[in-house]
């Protein structure tokens, strides 16, 4: 019987499937100081960012043949050199694009009707100031007609694109590697209706879009600086579900100052666990905490995606 040591946990529904498949999965959390010793006895490991697989730890378990990553990063294996051991090396990538793409909605249309504002203010003030803040926030703007800039057009920039065109938005997006993505929109009755989005220039999609969200990893500097924001529609909002430093933060807070920048939704920072109390205290950004990926349906569909990939490597091939 194969043995798998899911050392961080596994969603039940991915445990089930495991088991239903005649896996054994066991979910007794072994100290990294002690994998070295006790590793050996699994043929495959999940992990989720806690438990650390490297070199020495790699080289103490010959009989390990898998190691799978419940999520995306895989900053805590070193990958190349179980490869080179010929240890398969999988993770999920694909299982919480749905919930990110939810949440940039989440931010955009907190934004655009002053959610995140009234939801602070209401607790302390609805009951004595309810005129006043019906005034302040009743400017608030619809997303059907508006155009959506999408810096990155992977996984996650194609699942907003989908919900956007579901909501009526003009999509602009801007890739390095993808020239265009046939998007399906989920309409109730038909199976599906399928649009053919075509990326765009850097500064049609900059100078066009009323709203700019952020899709692509970190590559070492910010895309999003002092110059591109100039190069903005007056009133844009940016909201940034990718990775801290993505957007110059600083530039950022400079045009919320200006006004150029109507608001910003973000989920990561910088200097995540210490995001900047500029950022966090600022009166036009809405703010989550890197919760993305983080849904019961996420987590659930990572399990299974596990669990597919796992039954896949050690019964289909
Ligand atoms: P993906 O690899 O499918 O797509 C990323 C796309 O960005 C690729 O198509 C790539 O060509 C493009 N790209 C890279 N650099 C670019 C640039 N400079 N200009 C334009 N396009 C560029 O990745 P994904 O699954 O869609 O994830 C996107 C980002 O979301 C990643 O950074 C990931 O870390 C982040 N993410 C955040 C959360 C969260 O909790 N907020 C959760 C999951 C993923």
């Amino acid at each position: 019987m194969i043995k798998i040591l899911a050392n961080d946990g596994i969603h039940p529904a991915g445990q089930t499937q495991l088991e239903k498949e005649g896996f054994k999965v066991d979910t007794t959390k072994i100290a990294q100081e002690k994998l070295a010793t006790q590793l050996n006895l699994y043929d495959a490991v999940i992990v989720r960012s806690a438990t650390k697989i490297r070199k020495d730890l790699i080289d103490a378990c010959p009989n390990l043949k898998l190691i799978a990553r419940a999520g995306v990063g895989l900053d805590n294996i070193d990958v190349d050199y179980a490869r080179s051991k010929n240890i398969r090396v999988i993770n999920t990538p694909a299982a919480s694009s749905q919930a990110v793409a939810e949440l940039a909605f989440m931010h955009m249309l907190n934004l655009a009707r002053f959610g995140y504002q009234s939801n602070r203010d209401m607790p302390s003030k609805g009951d004595t100031e309810f005129k006043a803040l019906k005034k302040s926030y009743s400017k608030g703007r619809q997303l059907r007609g508006k155009t959506l800039g999408l810096i990155g057009f992977g996984r996650i920039g194609q699942e907003t694109a989908r919900i956007a065109l579901g909501m009526g938005m003009k999509v602009l997006p801007v890739d390095l590697q993808i020239d265009a993505a046939d998007i399906t929109v989920d309409v109730a009755g038909t199976d599906g209706v399928t649009v053919r989005l075509k990326t765009v220039a850097w500064e049609e999609m900059i100078a066009n879009s009323d709203f700019i969200s952020l899709h692509v990893p970190f590559m070492g500097k910010a895309l999003i600086s002092t110059k591109d924001i100039e190069m903005m529609k007056d009133g844009v909002f940016i909201v940034n579900c990718s990775r801290g430093g993505t957007v110059d933060e600083d530039a950022l807070l400079a045009g919320l100052e200006s006004g150029k920048v109507a608001g910003a939704g973000l989920d990561v920072f910088e200097n995540e666990p210490t995001p900047k109390k500029a950022l966090l205290e600022h009166s036009r950004i809405s703010l989550s905490p890197h919760i993305g990926a983080s849904t019961v349906e996420a987590q659930a569909n990572i399990g299974l995606e596990l669990a597919s990939k796992i039954y896949d490597h050690f019964i289909e091939s």
